[in-house]
């Protein structure tokens, strides 16, 4: 059995009172937590710092690993997306896609990281996946803009959430972005998640030209779809934002938008209220966009916000506090524990992996950092379980 204290103990939403002891035992699982008064003083183990539940990854894609250092920076969305079906078209070998994952998967755990919500188009992250101390919960992404073919994408995807549950692995079939997803298909996906108790994930205005695709004004997604040589002129703007346009199409079920850059006051109180979760990934957005979101506008809804790394096409590493460390030099908006908490619980609750892990749960091996924050900033100073 190990005694542990900090100078601070965080919980997942907020700090415990002075003086709490959370008691370990030899599995690494909580046992209990004590007041400091309960236990014989040379038996508890000191820590200068904040003691944290291991981090959760609200947003990864561990199949693009292999892209780290091969995108240009700040083409914004529609040039990235053509970057990296170039980079598909390029045959990058399934061997070259997996050593690059592991690598993902082990520099994450290094970072702190105990859980991750990760996209997948894919199966090519699974073995990595099964392999790993991390838990996964993948999100099967599903992409197809023209209506018509809405039964043929859906049937497509469904035997990876199969081969991926045949795995042991946890997963949800999720649209991949309002321009990319028909409504129709974004209907059908979220209708087999709500039946399923299964959190959808979703890219939602992470760029000025999703607006713009929306409002029928000129936008980049035009240059897109010519490249691919797929005809969209039967495409009508609904003339409103992207997110209204889907949003009636979830069933109140837990909901993850990824990114929300370009999202506005009303955007936010209209997801709200759908029992939507805001994923922020800084460092992608400053890759790809060169922008960030105004978090002034979400700072109400603290239960609500999550960060995410995204993947290594579009950042240099697979770090969490680097993210949160992003928001805190652009953003007096949140607390340290707002900020906290967006790396541990809000994650695991949006991925519904809340009774597992990104708080102190007894009997639960959840992870123990160890965190300093000084100059507004955070460090992880190690890893304790
Ligand atoms: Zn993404």
């Amino acid at each position: 059995m190990r005694f542990l204290k900090g100078n601070k103990i965080f919980d997942g939403r907020q700090y415990l009172p002075e003086g709490s002891v959370l008691v370990v035992d030899s599995q690494n699982k909580l046992k209990e937590i004590v007041a400091i008064t309960s236990i014989q003083n040379d038996k508890v183990e000191a820590f200068e710092g904040i003691v944290t539940p291991g981090f959760v990854n609200a947003h990864c894609h561990l199949e693009l690993s292999h892209l780290k250092g091969k995108i240009q920076k700040h083409t914004g969305i529609p040039g990235f997306g053509k970057q990296i079906i170039l980079q598909r078209m390029s045959g990058i070998t399934k061997e070259k896609i997996h050593e690059n994952a592991i690598a993902a998967d082990e520099e994450m755990w290094k970072n702190g990281i105990v859980a991750v919500g990760d996209i997948s188009n894919a199966d090519d992250s699974f073995k990595t996946k099964q392999n790993s101390r991390i838990k996964y919960h993948t999100f099967v992404e599903i992409l197809g803009l023209n209506p018509s073919n809405e039964k043929i994408m859906f049937d497509l995807s469904l035997p990876f959430l199969k081969l991926l549950q045949s795995l042991g692995l946890a997963g949800s079939l999720a649209p991949h972005a309002p321009y990319s997803t028909s409504l129709q298909l974004i209907e059908r996906i979220a209708n087999f998640d709500k039946e399923n108790n299964l959190p959808l994930s979703i890219h939602n205005q992470e760029t000025k030209e999703e607006t713009k695709f929306f409002l029928g004004q000129p936008n980049g997604f035009r240059d897109l779809y010519d490249f691919l040589k797929a005809d969209i002129s039967w495409f009508k703007a609904p003339v409103c934002s992207s997110l209204k346009s889907y949003i009636n199409s979830f069933n109140d079920q837990k909901t993850m938008l990824v990114h929300n850059t370009f999202s506005t006051k009303e955007d936010i109180e209209m997801a709200v209220n759908k029992n939507c979760f805001f994923c922020f990934c800084p460092n992608a957005n400053l890759y790809i966009e060169n922008k960030l979101p105004d978090y002034s506008l979400f700072k109400e809804h603290t239960n609500n916000l999550c960060l995410g790394t995204d993947s290594l096409a579009s950042n240099e590493g697979l770090d969490l506090i680097d993210e949160a460390n992003v928001v805190l030099k652009n953003s007096n908006s949140f607390s340290l524990e707002t900020i906290l908490q967006m790396i541990t619980f809000n994650n695991a609750s949006a991925l519904n992996l809340e009774n597992e892990f990104g708080s102190l749960i007894p009997g639960k091996n959840t992870g123990l950092n160890l965190v300093n924050f000084s100059d507004n900033q955070l460090q992880l100073i190690k890893k304790i379980i």
